[in-house]
Order: C-alpha cells, then structure tokens, then sequence
C-alpha cells in the first residue's frame, strides 16, 4: 500500500510502499519511529508511525477498471457471430446485465480497498 507523510521541513508529501494494514503492522516492520528522506529537500527525518497515513492507490482502482473493460471486450468479440443473429432487445439486456455485473465487481474491489485506507488511518498506534 502507498503511505505517505508530511516533510517537517518543506511540507510536501514523501511516500513510500509498505505492505501493513495498519500503524501496528508498519511498527513491526519499520519501528515505532524510522527515517524517511525528503525527495524534494533531501532532508533525512524521523517520523513516528502515526504521522504516516494511507492513499487510495489510483493504480489499483485503474487497474482493475481496465482489467474489466479488457474482460468485456473480449467477452464482446468472442460473442460476436452469436449477437449479430440474436435479437437485438436480447443482445440490449445481455449487454447491461454484463456491465452491471462488472460495475458490481468494480465496486466490490474499491469498497474493499476503501476501507483498508480508512481503518489505517483510524488506528492509532498507542
Ligand atoms: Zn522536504
């Protein structure tokens, strides 16, 4: 997952990749308190695990939505000698029943991350 902070010193945002679901699982693995470096300043600061928070990962979300449209696609083309002869009112409803199916994969995939993000940011490492 991408987390990320605020430099101390210029305030821009330093990230970086770790795979913990929450504050208590990065202190396993980095310490209650670890360095990071500033990619804009080149400052070398401690940060404790609670000034570090989750982003939504955009790569993921978009993945997964091109992964999909690819899958659609392909259902598409591989059907495509069937739809042309089938009724176009059958050929309408298979079409909206595939992208609703997809949409609900979509959706069920983003909630799910959503939430990682959300309980990351709420747990406090005490
Ligand atoms: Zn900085």
């Amino acid at each position: 997952m991408r987390l990320y902070t605020c430099c101390i010193d210029c305030r821009r945002d330093i990230s970086f990749y770790e795979n913990a679901k929450d504050r208590y699982a990065l202190a396993i693995i980095r310490g209650q308190s670890f360095e990071l470096i500033c990619e804009n300043c080149d400052k070398l600061s401690y940060y404790h695990v609670n000034q570090i928070r989750m982003d939504q990962n955009k790569a993921i979300t978009l993945g997964i939505l091109s992964l999909l449209i690819g899958c659609a696609m392909g259902l598409i083309y591989y059907f495509w000698p069937q739809l042309t002869r089938a009724p176009i009112v059958l050929v309408i409803w298979g079409l909206i029943g595939m992208l609703g199916v997809l949409f609900l994969i979509y959706q069920e995939i983003t909630t799910k991350h959503k939430s990682q993000v959300v309980y990351f940011n709420r747990r406090i490492y005490r």
